[in-house]
């Protein structure tokens, strides 16, 4: 695909009553894609880009045969919920945002010491001082791209929007969801390709998030929609597979975790370099040693590592040098 193409937004009919807008991004992937869906009384859109990229919201309705009814959110991530407020202001229509999801949004977003505690959290797992702080410094700049709407309409797992059923989908976020309906789904980042999603452990956050996310793609590939459109690259054309190689890509990472471990306690940003590498950017870097802990955390359910948890930090061992001593 070639980058010019993601320069500007596009919008394009997948199917009958299901349009893709695709915004740029400045990072990552490059782009994020947010959908229209025909509902019982206009359109829903899902997802809404970063908050302070100048997205033309009113350009990219006009092309549409009615309203925008409703605004829902997969997920509190910047590229899903950063522009919620923009999209609220340009098409009248209320924001439907997860009860858990929110609860996190706000703590996260709407408190101006999250860099801070999030850099704390990742020293004591480790990260160098410097390290975490250029982590702070980018978390700043984050924040900055992240207009959420205030007090959105609250929704759970089994609730119904627009038609839609709400799936609860745990694992890249902690109140991911997903909708259904018919044979599509709509997945967030749930269920991507070609990139696999990043599945991380964060601060106060639930304590397996690998657990969850292995129970979520159990689950989809259980639902076997016909079609998945995701947050990102392309539409997954049969996702019960694309469940179980995603499946299969953390089996393997597990095993590679549990291969960096032995008797000397080793941390989550140790390990990060087993797995990605030592040469990362710090927002790269952030990714790598949450996905690191994730996997680890996992093992210690399993039974298949230790964690040590004392003044001087949080490490991990293999589980036969015995896991509860502190540093
Ligand atoms: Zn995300």
């Amino acid at each position: 695909m070639v980058r010019q193409a993601w320069e500007t937004h596009r919008l394009e009919e997948l199917e009958p009553g299901v349009l893709r807008v695709t915004l740029p991004l400045p990072t990552g992937p490059r782009h994020v894609h947010c959908y229209l869906l025909r509902g019982e009384d206009g359109w829903l859109l899902v997802d809404t880009g970063l908050g302070l990229q100048e997205t033309p919201w009113e350009e990219i309705l006009a092309g549409l045969d009615g309203e925008v009814t409703q605004i829902f959110i997969t997920h509190m991530h910047p590229d899903h919920v950063g522009g919620a407020e923009a999209a609220a202001a340009a098409t009248g229509a209320p924001v439907v945002q997860g009860r858990l999801d929110y609860a996190q949004c706000e703590r996260v977003w709407g408190s101006g010491d999250w860099p801070e505690r999030i850099a704390d959290w990742f020293t004591r797992n480790g990260v160098p001082r410097e390290v975490s702080d250029e982590l702070i410094e980018s978390g700043h700049v984050f924040a900055d791209f992240v207009r959420f709407a205030w007090n959105p309409a609250l929704v759970e797992p089994g609730d119904i929007v627009a038609g839609w059923h709400v799936l609860g989908t745990p694992g890249h976020a902690d109140g991911h969801l997903s909708l259904n309906r018919g044979d599509v789904l709509i997945a967030g980042d749930t269920l991507l390709t070609p990139i696999t999603p990043a599945i991380g452990l964060y601060p106060e956050s639930r304590p397996d998030p690998l657990g969850d996310y292995i129970e979520t793609l159990a689950a989809l590939a259980e639902v076997a929609p016909r079609v998945s459109y995701g947050g990102h690259g392309r539409a997954v054309t049969s996702p019960a597979s694309r469940c179980r190689e995603i499946l299969a890509h953390h089996e393997e990472r597990l095993e590679r975790t549990a291969a960096a471990l032995g008797r000397e306690p080793r941390t989550g940003y140790e390990v990060s370099h087993d797995l990605f590498g030592r040469e990362l950017a710090p927002i790269q870097r952030r990714f790598a040693v949450a996905e690191a802990l994730s996997h680890l955390e996992r093992l210690v359910v399993l039974g298949r590592a230790g964690r040590r948890s004392g003044d001087r930090g949080v490490a991990y061992t293999a589980p036969s040098s015995g896991g509860r001593a502190p540093l």
